[in-house]
């Protein structure tokens, strides 16, 4: 259905006249003959850049050069972007950019990219041509780098982990050896790589479905821990239950939940974390409230947990719940108390989704017109008073707590 988009039909149709030519290339081709939905449709073209710009314009269709220098153009019709770039060949590369040069021959752009089943191109007419071998292997669910693995990575070491993405994306079985086995020899080049460049595969590669049987093979062949050193403590013996967790309460899969059970919850080194690997602002701050949220002990009063609520957030608790929960589910076969625990948690998970976070009643206005001068002593008064009222649940209302305010004013 996505082939006969009208949209599609007539960006190949502006390329495929004139001498021009433009396929469907990559993701788009890789996922429809495996039978998956396919997200955005890439297309690749002999045409220069210039050229689909001139020829969009005279069309009508509008144009954004997305990432001229790379040569993609991003043709937009009917609010749908497709990416539009020339084929190129490799000119030379440090192992972190590749200098790229245009060019016009469907083998050699073929080659250039990394992995066999994502080096097909489907033409105007829906024929699938394959120039790597990637048919087999698209059949076969194999995930193989185009030509000598050692050297493609060499190329690119970001190859490495789009390796492992893509397996625990549409592999079956084992990883092919010969990759596993570069990718292992060249796993010190992760280091070599932009911050960015790696978070940003990471993310995508924990965001996968399931990404259980990669992140075994990245710990296997050692480059798990290159990119996350603060995963050698648990490693990733909390994720298979994770998963199995997401799946049965019907949770989105979340990178950063997943990352959360591999790492200790550690702040300070979650911060160092964060920065090494250049997380966003959110991110790591959604790593650090779930760090320093505490661990849910095993009969915690729903009471108790409203009292952590209030003091720790919304968010990290949820996080830590979900992984407690995950973890006693996994361990609950067989054992009662695991059982129960979860049972606990699933309560409480309800309970943080709902929690609203009441505000306390009193403010630095009251203790100062209860006679207490201007200074520290307001902060600290207000602070023992907010503790009690949070040790009673909330429940005291302003009145009371403002009779508390004046009793202990009085006792100075
Ligand atoms: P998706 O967009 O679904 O994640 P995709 O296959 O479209 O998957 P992209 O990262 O969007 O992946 O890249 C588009 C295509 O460009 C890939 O299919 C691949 O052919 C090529 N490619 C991308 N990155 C590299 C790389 N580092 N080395 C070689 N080829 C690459
Ligand atoms: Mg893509």
């Amino acid at each position: 259905a996505w082939f006969a988009d009208p949209a599609l039909r007539s960006v190949l149709a502006l390329l495929n006249s004139d001498g021009g030519e433009g396929r469907v290339a990559g993701g788009a081709v890789r996922n429809s003959l495996m039978g998956l939905p396919v997200a955005d449709v890439d297309i690749a073209t002999t045409l220069r850049p210039d050229v689909v710009v001139e020829r969009a314009k005279a069309a009508g269709i509008k144009a954004v050069p997305t990432g001229i220098e790379h040569g993609t153009v991003t043709l937009v019709i009917d609010g749908k972007p497709f990416e539009v770039t020339t084929l190129r060949r490799d000119v030379s590369t440090d192992g972190r950019h590749a200098d790229v040069a245009f060019g016009t021959d469907w083998q050699t752009d073929a080659e250039r990219r990394d992995l066999t089943i994502n080096a097909l191109y489907a033409t105007a007419d829906g024929t699938v041509i394959d120039l790597v071998n990637g048919l087999p292997d698209i059949e076969s669910r194999t995930v193989r780098f185009i030509g000598d693995a050692a050297t493609r990575i060499a190329e690119d070491h970001l190859r490495i982990l789009r390796f492992f993405r893509f397996f625990a994306l549409y592999g079956s079985g084992r990883p092919d050896a010969d990759g596993l086995r570069a990718c292992a020899r060249a796993k010190g080049s992760l280091g070599k790589l932009s911050a960015e460049r790696v978070w940003s595969e990471t993310k995508k590669l924990l965001a996968a479905p399931d990404p259980g049987r990669a992140l075994l093979w990245m710990r296997q062949a050692g480059v798990l821990t290159e990119i996350l050193p603060e995963t050698e403590k648990w490693g990733i013996d909390a994720i298979p239950g994770l998963i199995e967790a997401e799946k049965a309460f019907g949770w989105t899969p979340d990178a950063l939940l997943r990352l959360a059970a591999m790492v200790p919850a550690d702040r300070e080194r979650l911060k160092a974390m964060a920065e090494r690997l250049r997380l966003s602002k959110a991110e790591a701050a959604t790593m650090d409230y779930c760090a320093s949220a505490p661990e849910i002990a095993p009969k915690l009063a729903e009471t108790a947990f409203d009292r952590l609520l209030y003091r720790h957030g919304q968010q990290g608790l949820t996080m830590r719940v979900k992984l407690a929960l995950a973890s006693a589910r996994a361990r609950g076969l067989g054992d009662p108390e695991a059982l129960a625990f979860a049972g606990l948690c699933q309560r409480l998970l309800a309970r943080a989704q709902k929690w609203q976070k009441p505000s306390f009643p009193l403010n630095g206005a009251d203790v100062l017109a209860s006679g207490i001068p201007a200074g520290p002593k307001v902060g600290s008064l207000l602070g023992v008073i907010e503790d009690e009222w949070v040790a009673g649940n909330f429940h005291d209302g302003r009145a009371k707590l403002l009779a508390r305010l004046e009793a202990l004013a009085k006792e100075g």
